[in-house]
């Protein structure tokens, strides 16, 4: 049980509108490995008995129909970068920082591949009224509206211990969007990372909100790449206001993962805004390598 204090470490922004690879490889450093665990709000597509169909567009074309496959493609796409038809390749945290996020599902480390584990879906604590339709998350602008987070956040970890999975790095909870405390709706891009700490809790435990893909495909966002969360890792990587200070710790080069939102620079419709500047490379592999375990290249000549 998750019973330490919360605290919300001023971000809160808007955003307008099979193997993620193992090559243990990058420019003769490590790779770092950031374990990652989704839980999927009940009201979302995601979490539905079918859900519609999310086009992968990398690494083939197939599409994803189930909660697993949905949810382990988008940290995919943030891992191995998003290739769009006759456009630059859109590269990710693996070929741009070294750092591979990994779901731990299918195949448990401390079981040796044991029994399956899936990806998790969770009641929404609150809905209806001023909290919003099933799926919707009262925006955590500050810890005293942050307690439907912390409500869904307990229950993500509750059923990760459930399934004996480590309770320690990136936290993903997959809902519809944000209202304000009138249950107005917030844009559909909205995101947010959350810094979390409590009695006997990792001291890296993040939590990231992110909106669904069928409310960020298609939109007038048509976030393909998952550059929304893209973007959150990065923030949950140390990307803060110390490396960007823009509002919101952000850049206002619009050819950066970390400007405000998702962009499309080539107009081709699809947000392309990916790249990482060697302050920030840095910065995330710093955090990264604070978070066992990590892949050592073997062909360095210290090991
Ligand atoms: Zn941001």
């Amino acid at each position: 049980m998750f019973t330490g204090s919360l605290l919300v470490v001023a971000h809160f922004h808007f955003q307008i509108v099979p193997d993620a690879g193992a090559a243990a490889a990058f420019n003769g450093q490590d790779v770092f490995i950031v374990p990652v665990s989704w839980c999927a709000l009940n009201g979302t597509n995601v979490a539905a008995a079918t859900p519609t169909p999310i086009p992968s567009g990398y690494p083939d074309t197939v599409n994803d129909n189930n909660i697993d496959t949905i949810l382990w493609r988008r940290h995919e796409r943030a891992t191995d970068g998003y290739q769009p038809p006759n456009q630059p390749y859109i590269p990710g945290f693996q070929s741009q920082a070294g750092i591979t996020f990994r779901s731990g599902i299918d195949k448990p480390r401390e079981f040796g591949g044991g029994a399956a584990v899936h990806f998790q879906k969770v009641d929404d604590p609150t809905f209806g009224g001023t909290n919003g339709d099933e799926g919707y998350v009262r925006a955590p602008e500050d810890s005293s509206n942050a307690q439907e987070a912390v409500d869904i956040l307990n229950r993500c970890l509750d059923k990760w211990r459930d399934v004996n999975q480590p309770r320690l790095g990136i936290f993903i909870i997959n809902i519809k969007g944000f209202v304000d405390g009138q249950g107005i709706r917030l844009p559909t891009g909205a995101a947010v990372t959350m810094n979390l700490r409590g009695g006997g809790e990792p001291i890296y435990q993040k939590l990231i909100l992110v909106p669904d893909n069928v409310n960020t495909i298609g939109s007038g966002i048509n976030d393909k790449a998952d550059l929304i969360l893209a973007h959150e890792l990065g923030h949950a990587l140390g990307l803060d206001c110390s490396i960007n200070n823009a509002p919101g710790c952000h850049t206002t080069d619009p050819l950066r993962l970390m400007f405000f939102g998702p962009t499309d620079n080539n107009g081709d419709s699809i947000p392309d805004n990916s790249l990482l500047t060697q302050v920030e490379i840095d910065r995330v592999r710093s955090t990264a390598s604070r978070i066992s375990p990590h892949l050592i290249d073997p062909t360095r000549p210290d090991n």
